[in-house]
Protein backbone atom coordinates (compact mmCIF):
# COMPACT_ATOMS: atom_id res chain seq x y z
CA UNK A 1 0.00 0.00 0.00
CA UNK A 2 1.53 3.74 -0.85
CA UNK A 3 0.00 5.98 1.32
CA UNK A 4 2.91 9.00 0.40
CA UNK A 5 0.45 10.65 -1.80
CA UNK A 6 1.49 9.12 -5.09
CA UNK A 7 -0.81 10.89 -8.08
CA UNK A 8 -3.17 8.09 -9.00
CA UNK A 9 -5.70 8.31 -11.98
CA UNK A 10 -9.03 8.60 -9.75
CA UNK A 11 -10.40 5.42 -11.14
CA UNK A 12 -12.51 4.42 -7.77
CA UNK A 13 -15.35 6.01 -9.37
CA UNK A 14 -18.13 6.15 -6.86
CA UNK A 15 -16.78 6.41 -3.84
CA UNK A 16 -17.24 9.42 -1.96
CA UNK A 17 -13.73 9.68 -0.67
CA UNK A 18 -12.73 13.93 0.21
CA UNK A 19 -9.12 12.63 -0.06
CA UNK A 20 -8.14 14.56 -3.38
CA UNK A 21 -10.78 16.84 -4.02
CA UNK A 22 -14.18 17.73 -2.92
CA UNK A 23 -16.71 18.47 -5.33
CA UNK A 24 -19.99 21.20 -4.84
CA UNK A 25 -22.13 18.03 -4.04
CA UNK A 26 -19.21 16.73 -1.47
CA UNK A 27 -18.70 20.27 -0.11
CA UNK A 28 -22.56 20.71 0.82
CA UNK A 29 -22.98 17.64 2.61
CA UNK A 30 -19.51 18.47 4.27
CA UNK A 31 -20.43 22.00 5.04
CA UNK A 32 -21.88 21.65 8.93
CA UNK A 33 -18.97 19.69 9.77
CA UNK A 34 -16.76 22.38 8.39
CA UNK A 35 -18.55 25.59 10.07
CA UNK A 36 -18.50 23.78 13.22
CA UNK A 37 -14.69 22.66 13.25
CA UNK A 38 -15.89 19.44 13.26
CA UNK A 39 -13.66 18.08 10.06
CA UNK A 40 -10.41 15.97 10.15
CA UNK A 41 -7.75 19.15 9.53
CA UNK A 42 -6.76 16.93 5.84
CA UNK A 43 -10.70 17.21 4.77
CA UNK A 44 -10.49 20.80 6.06
CA UNK A 45 -7.84 21.38 3.41
CA UNK A 46 -9.10 19.72 0.75
CA UNK A 47 -12.53 22.38 1.49
CA UNK A 48 -10.62 25.22 2.12
CA UNK A 49 -9.12 24.39 -1.51
CA UNK A 50 -12.28 23.94 -2.90
CA UNK A 51 -13.70 27.20 -1.81
CA UNK A 52 -10.75 29.21 -3.21
CA UNK A 53 -11.91 28.31 -6.47
CA UNK A 54 -15.35 28.06 -6.28
CA UNK A 55 -17.58 31.25 -5.28
CA UNK A 56 -20.73 29.14 -5.30
CA UNK A 57 -19.50 27.29 -2.16
CA UNK A 58 -17.96 29.95 -0.91
CA UNK A 59 -21.34 32.21 -0.47
CA UNK A 60 -22.99 28.62 0.56
CA UNK A 61 -20.57 28.42 3.25
CA UNK A 62 -21.22 32.23 4.08
CA UNK A 63 -25.29 31.51 4.65
CA UNK A 64 -24.55 28.37 6.48
CA UNK A 65 -22.21 30.61 9.08
CA UNK A 66 -24.73 32.97 9.22
CA UNK A 67 -27.38 30.30 9.61
CA UNK A 68 -25.72 28.44 12.07
CA UNK A 69 -25.06 31.77 14.20
CA UNK A 70 -28.66 32.66 13.93
CA UNK A 71 -29.77 29.68 15.65
CA UNK A 72 -27.11 29.53 18.25
CA UNK A 73 -27.88 33.61 19.09
CA UNK A 74 -32.08 32.01 19.46
CA UNK A 75 -30.46 29.01 21.81
CA UNK A 76 -28.57 31.78 23.83
CA UNK A 77 -31.95 34.17 24.55
CA UNK A 78 -33.98 31.36 24.95
CA UNK A 79 -37.15 32.24 22.95
CA UNK A 80 -37.09 34.28 19.44
CA UNK A 81 -39.31 36.75 20.41
CA UNK A 82 -40.48 38.62 23.54
CA UNK A 83 -44.17 37.56 24.76
CA UNK A 84 -46.54 40.06 23.32
CA UNK A 85 -47.72 40.69 26.87
CA UNK A 86 -44.18 41.79 27.84
CA UNK A 87 -44.22 44.01 24.82
CA UNK A 88 -47.10 45.84 26.18
CA UNK A 89 -45.99 46.05 29.59
CA UNK A 90 -42.45 47.68 27.86
CA UNK A 91 -44.35 50.33 26.13
CA UNK A 92 -46.62 51.51 29.11
CA UNK A 93 -43.80 51.72 31.01
CA UNK A 94 -42.19 53.72 28.29
CA UNK A 95 -45.18 55.46 28.21
CA UNK A 96 -45.42 56.44 31.93
CA UNK A 97 -41.42 57.54 32.25
CA UNK A 98 -41.61 59.82 29.21
ZN1 LIG B 1 -18.09 24.27 -5.23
Amino acid sequence: MHKSGLPHDGHSAGEIDPSDEVTCQQLVELVTDYVEGALQPRTMNHVEEHLVVCDFCVTYVEQMRATIATLQGLEKHGSPEPPASALAALQARRAAGA
